[in-house]
């Protein structure tokens, strides 16, 4: 335990919640499979960042997190590898039934960017991803979500206006990340997203990450979250 306070401090961790797993070193800790592991030696990422060291073990755990991390921390790979482990350990089910992983995101170039990252990791499996968003024609979108995917990348309004066109529904979804959670409240989508997680079923595990940690996106997380884990890296928070 002391060993683990130590390596958190190192890290510069902070936790709160009940029974946190200790943070992992290495990749090889973190259980993934051969072809998961050959992919992230691609992107030549050697070890894990502080926030993944945290979290993967607390996500693929199961448990709901708060991650708060500075721009540039590694937040997206930290959600996308275990959405990954997440899709591989569902039983295989018709793709007309909707995406399993849904990421929420404040515009389409970080949606653009979650996606391209994305699909480096879930071509492995043959897990297919699909972005969505403002400024791409709604028909082409709709085709595409009808075709089937287990990933989509969404910003809030334009997912919210497929959800009403049925391009595809949520019965499949059971892993929710929210990144980039204060701009996304910044910009105003903090219906949007109540909508979105009002129609993913309740068990989902959920995931919430953040620059910054203003009281309200607090508030926000801890309606919206079962028994999170919160993670800190730096001083933020
Ligand atoms: P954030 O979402 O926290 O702003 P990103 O997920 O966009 O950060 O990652 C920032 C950069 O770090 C990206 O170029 C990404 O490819 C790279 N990166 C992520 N994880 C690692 C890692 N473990 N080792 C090296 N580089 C990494
Ligand atoms: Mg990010």
């Amino acid at each position: 335990e002391q060993d683990v306070a130590e390596y958190r401090k190192s890290l510069a961790i902070r936790v709160s919640g009940f029974d946190v797993p200790r943070p992992i070193k290495t990749f090889a800790e973190a259980g993934f499979s051969v072809e998961l592991m050959k992919a992230i030696a691609k992107q030549a990422y050697e070890k894990p960042t502080s926030i993944q060291c945290q979290s993967l073990p607390i996500v693929l755990s199961g448990r709901d997190i708060i991650g708060i991390a500075k721009t540039g921390s590694g937040k997206t790979a930290a959600f996308v590898l275990p959405m990954i482990v997440h899709i591989m350990d569902q039983p295989e089910l018709a793709k007309e039934e909707g995406p399993i992983g849904v990421v929420c995101a404040p515009t389409r170039e970080l949606a653009h960017q979650i996606y391209l990252e994305a699909k480096k990791f879930a071509k492995v499996h043959g897990i297919r991803v699909s972005a969505v968003y403002g400024g791409m024609s709604k028909l082409e979108q709709f085709k595409e979500l009808k075709s089937g995917c287990e990933i989509v990348i969404a910003t809030p309004g334009r997912l919210i206006d497929m959800l009403k066109m049925k391009a595809l529904t949520m019965l499949r979804a059971t892993y929710l990340v929210l990144d980039e959670a204060d701009r996304m409240f910044d910009l105003g989508f903090e219906p949007q997203i109540k909508s979105i997680v009002g129609q993913i079923r309740p068990d989902s595990q959920k995931l919430l990450f953040s620059a910054t940690m203003p009281r309200k996106i607090e508030k926000l997380a801890r309606e919206i979250l079962n028994d999170p884990v919160r993670v800190t890296v730096g001083e933020i928070g």
